[in-house]
């Protein structure tokens, strides 16, 4: 193995995020503008052979943890395809996607059988009426669909990634609560980020991990924390007192984990960034295109991510947020 990805606070990156495509089939408020959204160019994007390069590339440096998202993963055609690809490459151990499941049910088996095994699906409400107001399509149905499809083919855990936003989303906490309990789903509720298209996000918005703990913990039953969880993962993770029913919480904003990060990504188009909210980003697809060598695109990763700051910054009168919105980074 090369010398492993560490930056200058001594955090090694062996986690990356790998964005498929900017296009989605539905229009979360929090990620994608209401109007016409203007996507990337096809030709734009890395293709497969461009990615399964990049990441052989990276994982001699370390990189064990793949994960693929968006946009919308599933709309990129033969998906199946590109996870073959990354898990025949020695040195990958784990490969995992974000989707917001609309068509995850009638992918679900042949993404399986390709070598995948982690997957987190995105729903934010447990009704219909709910999930169009936030996403501005319909598709709820699918959703549920898809997380009983992944349990059914042997994804596990399933994990369902649930954004909470104050004034809005305070009616899920209890009945996802339930769901969980019910389903064996892990509800990993996310705190609203600085990361939308419409510039609308206000801290006011953002409602805390530590609320949805109180409001659980009363109206269901106390949640304890799990203590033998990954310490890079994200979520902080609990359980219900009786051991049904698992609860993360990625608490970007009131707690940030930013000490503990181990990741950095790469967009559809091919720029590297070591931060979600880096202002910065270091062109990959031109020197994947341009007759670069592996090792100079090694070298050029590696400079990024030894220039990964300290932190985000949300919370102070610094925090500039990024031009590009959630779905055009891939979250
Ligand atoms: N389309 C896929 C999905 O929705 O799961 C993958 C991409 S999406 C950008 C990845 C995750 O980011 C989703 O769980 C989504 O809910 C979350 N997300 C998007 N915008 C966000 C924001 N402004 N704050 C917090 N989470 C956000
Ligand atoms: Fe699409 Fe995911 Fe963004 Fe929602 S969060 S608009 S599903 S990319």
């Amino acid at each position: 193995m090369i010398e492993p990805l560490i930056d200058t606070f001594g955090r090694v990156h062996n986690n990356l995020r790998i964005s498929v495509t900017d296009r989605c089939n539905i229009r979360c408020f929090y990620c994608m503008p209401a109007g016409d959204v203007q996507f990337m160019n096809r030709r734009e994007l890395l293709t497969f052979e461009e990615i399964e390069r990049f990441v052989r590339i990276v994982v001699p440096m370390g990189v064990n943890k793949i994960r693929l998202t968006g946009g919308e993963p599933l709309v990129r055609k033969d998906l199946h395809l590109l996870v073959e690809k990354i898990a025949a490459i020695p040195g990958v151990k784990d490969i995992g996607v974000t989707t917001n499941g609309i068509l995850f049910a009638e992918q679900a088996q042949a993404l399986w059988d390709a070598g995948l095994r982690r997957v987190n699906i995105s729903l934010d409400a447990l009704d219909p009426v709910r999930f169009q107001e936030i996403t501005r399509r319909e598709g709820y149905e699918k959703v549920i669909e898809a997380i009983h499809a992944a349990k059914r083919v042997g994804f596990d855990p399933v994990k369902v990634n649930a954004v909470s936003i104050r004034g809005m989303t305070e009616d899920q906490i209890v009945p996802f609560g339930h769901f969980a309990r019910e389903t064996g789903a892990e509800i990993r509720f996310i705190e609203f980020m600085p990361l939308d298209a419409d510039n609308a996000w206000e801290r006011e918005k953002v409602l805390f991990a530590s609320e949805i703990i109180e409001r659980l913990s009363a109206e269901i039953m106390p949640l304890v924390p799990i203590g033998d969880h990954d310490p890079h993962a994200p979520a902080s993770e609990f359980q219900f007192a009786d051991g049904v029913g698992r609860i993360g919480f990625i608490a970007s904003v009131s707690q940030p984990f930013c000490m503990q990060c181990n990741r950095f990504r790469i967009t559809a188009d091919g720029k590297v960034r070591n931060c979600l909210f880096s202002l910065e980003e270091t062109d990959i697809k031109s020197m994947l295109r341009g007759g670069v060598p592996d090792e100079e695109i090694a070298a050029a990763v590696r400079a990024s991510i030894t220039a990964k700051k300290e932190g985000h910054e949300i919370n102070t009168a610094r925090f500039i947020q990024p031009d590009r919105p959630m779905y055009s980074i891939g979250g």
